[in-house]
């Protein structure tokens, strides 16, 4: 049986992965082992890059839509990820064809 995936996000237009902030970091830094003792500052440093990062949004919806479930993407945890999923899935249904973000949606929908 074939697998046929509908791509619905095209999170390589406009080549996000061109202008991220982190290409030139060293990538373990997005890779923080546990969410406690080191990895928090760890984990704050990735995020002080995200913020900085053009890419951000686009990398983030990879993210969601990839199911990334670990290490740092557009600035979130992976606990922050699992949350947001939930909520960008729900937005994805409600929002089919209304053109705008899901990302911004699912993100301004948590932060109610
Ligand atoms: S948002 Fe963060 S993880 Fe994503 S491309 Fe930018 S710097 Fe890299």
């Amino acid at each position: 049986m074939a697998l046929i995936w509908n791509r619905t996000v095209d999170w390589d237009a406009g080549d996000w992965r061109r202008v991220a902030a982190c290409r030139d970091t060293e990538p373990d830094l997005f890779f923080p082992v546990g969410t406690t003792g080191p990895a928090v500052e760890q984990i704050e440093a990735a995020k002080r890059v995200c913020r900085t990062c053009e890419a951000q949004e686009p990398c983030l919806e990879f993210a969601l839509a990839t199911n990334q479930e670990s290490g740092i993407w557009g600035g979130t945890s992976e606990e922050e990820r699992r949350k947001l999923r939930r909520a960008w899935l729900a937005a994805r249904r409600s929002a089919a064809g209304s053109g705008g973000s899901v990302t911004s949606i699912a993100v301004n929908a948590l932060q109610r």
